[in-house]
């Protein structure tokens, strides 16, 4: 078979695939081997730093249709009925690195990317509706508690269950984590979730607050405590290969997407704060609406430049679309194109798989690795013909905020507290099963040798304020009185 030649890097003609260039064929090598050192030197440079969360994933490419009218909420472009939008979404496990098993007990990424016609618009979600912190500055903190220790760098239960007790606006989060959903049979059997709420705005400057969710199509599928171990041994890569061979297959994923709007008036006084992210808006207050679907068509041909090199940032907003005081959101609009600037270079944003797919006529210029084109003028305002703002655009993406500089917890809404939500799970959602997975699960969990006798107390104490019976549960399981 005639293949064509290969080249080294700058497209010159490769003198060999294997022979290094030598004094004679038994001595030294020689440092004018171009082609050696290219070879050995862009090796060492093989990889970018690994995310310092969501490190292990895997993603598709796929399309966004919307099938019903939402003009009246919101005028972004991509939520327009028939429209098609092109997407990328990355599903991950957040505490785990780049080589750890895809069916650890951990929530899952679900972080969607759309190219439209207004720039790229990302969805930086989860498969769980809320979070385990509602302010940024415990970020960091809640982390460091669920990855490794200085001395030693093991994972430790007793150091997940320290953080978790002492910041109870946890335990909405820590339930759902506790469940089986905590361990999905492929990230095709999960949903996704916004998340967080942000702001619509529509064509008459008429404001509403949203929630993103996105029910899978496949159903709901979950592995057992005993069969997600089990996995872990057998394919560390299990989703990764679930997701890229049903695609391969031409079996394509799908996911409906339902939103949940609140007018923006409700917001000040409804019964729960709704930016505060460990929290949910039930239902029956905020029926889901079905707006459209996607699905996911095209596996990457390359993974490290179109799923390690991905960029999503949930800054990455559209005319139409706004954040919200969310405070975890507001933290978040920073850190991950900070994240991105860091681990991938300022220039993330040039790369073909975070690029918009529309023309970019910016005024930042040239940093590393720049290859934009970009024309004079350099500067703006200019009288020279450059592009301008598109002021009419944002026109009604500002709401009025007032209040003295503090530093302090949200202020509580009528039902505000950090167990009701969860206790709702436990006693009108999980069914006998679930109840009784959800106990060995925690059981098993907080029975891990390095989690102390007082810290076992201090669990038990944790779920007997979601519940007593998930308490009493927990306590019989690690032999704690009650
Ligand atoms: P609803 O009964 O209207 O909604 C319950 C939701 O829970 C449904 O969306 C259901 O949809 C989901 N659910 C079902 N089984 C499980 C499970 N095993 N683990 C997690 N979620 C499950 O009640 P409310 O809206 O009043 O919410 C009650 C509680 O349900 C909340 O406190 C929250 O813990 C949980 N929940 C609420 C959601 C919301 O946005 N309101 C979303 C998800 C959970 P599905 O089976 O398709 O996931």
């Amino acid at each position: 078979m005639s293949v064509p030649y290969s080249t080294d890097d700058a497209g010159h003609p490769a003198p060999s695939d294997g022979l290094s260039q030598s004094v004679g064929p038994n001595g030294p090598l020689l440092l004018q081997d171009h082609f050696l050192i290219q070879k050995m030197a862009h090796f060492n440079r093989e990889r970018v730093p690994e995310r310092v969360v969501h490190a292990k994933g895997g993603g598709a490419f796929g399309e966004l249709e919307i099938t019903e009218d939402v003009s009246a909420y919101t005028k972004a472009d991509l939520f327009q009925k028939g429209r098609k939008t092109p997407l990328l979404l990355r599903f991950s496990t957040v505490a785990g690195e780049l080589g750890s098993a895809d069916t650890a007990r951990d929530p899952r990424g679900f972080a969607l990317k759309f190219y439209t016609e207004h720039g790229n618009y990302d969805i930086v979600g989860n498969n769980t509706p809320i979070f385990f912190i509602r302010d940024p500055s415990k970020f960091s903190d809640f982390i460091h508690s669920q990855k490794r220790r200085a001395d030693n760098q093991l994972r430790d239960n007793n150091m997940q269950w320290d953080f978790w007790t002492l910041n109870p606006e946890s335990a909405h989060q820590v339930s759902f984590l506790m469940t089986d959903r905590g361990t999905p049979k492929s990230w095709r059997h999960m949903h996704g979730f916004g998340s967080h709420t942000f702001m619509w705005y529509n064509a008459n400057g008429e404001k509403f607050w949203v929630k993103y969710h996105f029910k899978t199509e496949q159903g709901i599928e979950n592995l057992t405590a005993a069969e997600a171990k089990a996995m872990e041994a057998e394919d560390p890569d299990a989703h990764r290969r679930d997701l890229w061979e049903a695609i391969a297959r031409g079996e394509f994923p799908s996911w409906t997407v339902n939103v949940q709007i609140m007018p923006f008036e409700d917001a000040a006084d409804y019964r729960f704060n709704p930016f505060d992210l460990t929290k949910v808006w039930p239902h029956s207050d905020y029926p889901e609406i079905t707006i459209g679907r996607f699905t996911l068509n095209r596996n990457p041909s390359n993974y490290f430049a179109e799923i390690e090199q991905a960029g999503f940032e949930p800054s990455n907003l559209v005319p139409g679309i706004g954040g919200s005081p969310d405070k975890m959101l507001q933290g978040r609009l920073f850190s991950y194109p900070d994240a991105h600037r860091y681990r991938i270079g300022p220039n993330y944003l040039q790369l073909p798989v975070n690029q918009p797919k529309v023309e970019v006529r910016s005024y930042n210029f040239d940093g590393p690795m720049a290859y934009r084109n970009g024309a004079d003028p350099v500067y703006a305002p200019n009288t020279v013909g450059g592009p301008a703002a598109a002021v009419d655009l944002y026109e009604a993406e500002g709401y009025q905020v007032s209040g003295e500089i503090v530093r302090s917890a949200y202020e509580l809404h009528k039902e505000d507290d950090d167990f009701g939500q969860a206790r709702a799970l436990w006693e009108k959602v999980l069914s006998e099963p679930e109840r009784a997975n959800m106990v060995s699960n925690i059981v098993g969990h907080a029975s891990a040798p390095e989690v102390t006798a007082d810290m076992k107390k201090r669990v038990v104490e944790y779920w007997t304020n979601v519940h007593p019976d998930l308490g009493s549960g927990v306590a019989k399981g690690l032999g704690v009185e009650s």
